[in-house]
């Protein structure tokens, strides 16, 4: 059960998501990363492992099911984690009698790559793990990965990210099995030349991030707070701050909070900032998840 510990310091206690190596981009072992987030002194972390079915061919011609985590493997070493973490706590390095205290809670989530064609697919991993969390992630724009620098060349880069949000509000009418939606400015990251600059997407594309940030309302859904963009040098997380304000403006107020990690030392990133943003734009609270059920929990002592 998650448990929240109320003398802990740290005022985002939960990071809600992050990879190991069950994800093609990570060598970290799910070990390593449940390891630091104690030494960091978190009361629970998620695993949400790529599940980036039909993931476009030519990318990893070699492997075919890449970014495709198996959810079987993934269950097993996090009910596995769930056994040993608890008792190899007070034995970590640095780990004080306090945060030995208190185990680290760990969820089994995935983070399914949405597509049109893939929403009974999804439902069916949905009914069929104990899936606690579920992120929905639009990580393609027609049908391409906007990673590749490529995918630009030639376009007009409002048009493609028009083109993306377009793309995230069907899949996210197609699809019903997701509890929150991820790094919802996700393509900013990779627009070519833009890398450290802060770019802003609601000033373009304010009609379709509104229809986006509606539907997470009305379907009582969470966004999500991703502090991966400070590892990207955006200086902000994903969505962009005048985005999490349009949210909390149009009623919004759940969250939730993940730092994308796919390394131990990316675990938790931002975090501190993060809450003073967040607070500042009039967040009273952010959402963890356990068997796809909400809890809000507020944050304190900012
Ligand atoms: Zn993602
Ligand atoms: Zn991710």
């Amino acid at each position: 059960m998650i448990s929240i510990s109320e003398d802990n310091e740290m005022t985002i206690r939960y990071d809600m998501h992050l990879h190991s190596s069950f994800s093609t981009d990570s060598d970290a072992s799910a070990e390593e990363m449940a390891f630091h987030a104690q030494r960091l002194g978190l009361d629970g972390i998620c695993f949400t492992e790529h599940m980036d079915l039909d993931y476009p061919k030519g990318y990893f011609p070699e492997d075919p099911d890449a970014f495709c985590a198996d959810p079987d493997q993934v269950l097993n070493k996090v009910l596995h984690l769930r056994k040993t973490v608890r008792a190899r706590k007070a034995f970590l390095p640095g780990a004080s009698v306090k945060n030995a205290l208190f185990p680290l809670w760990i969820g089994f989530g995935l983070e399914f790559g949405m597509q049109p064609h893939l929403s009974d697919r999804f439902h069916q991993i949905a009914r069929n793990y104990p899936l606690d969390f579920i992120v929905a992630s639009q990580h393609l724009v027609s049908s391409l990965d906007p990673y590749y620098p490529e995918v630009w060349e030639h376009k007009n880069p409002e048009d493609l990210i028009e083109e993306y949000y377009r793309e995230m509000l069907a899949n996210l009418k197609t699809i019903e099995d997701w509890d929150t939606l991820a790094h919802m400015d996700y393509i900013i990251r990779y627009i070519p030349g833009r890398k450290e600059q802060v770019y802003d997407s609601i000033s373009n594309h304010a009609q379709i991030i509104d229809e986006i940030l509606c539907h997470v309302i009305e379907r009582g859904k969470c966004l999500e707070v991703n502090t991966a963009g400070y590892k990207y040098g955006l200086g902000q997380p994903n969505p962009a701050p005048s985005i999490l304000r349009r949210y909390r403006e149009l009623g919004g107020e759940n969250i939730t909070i993940g730092s994308d990690a796919h390394a131990p030392e990316h675990i938790a990133i931002s975090f501190d900032q993060t809450a003073g943003l967040l607070t500042d734009i009039g967040f009273t609270h952010y959402c963890l998840f356990e068997r796809r059920k909400m809890y809000p929990l507020r944050f304190h002592s900012v």
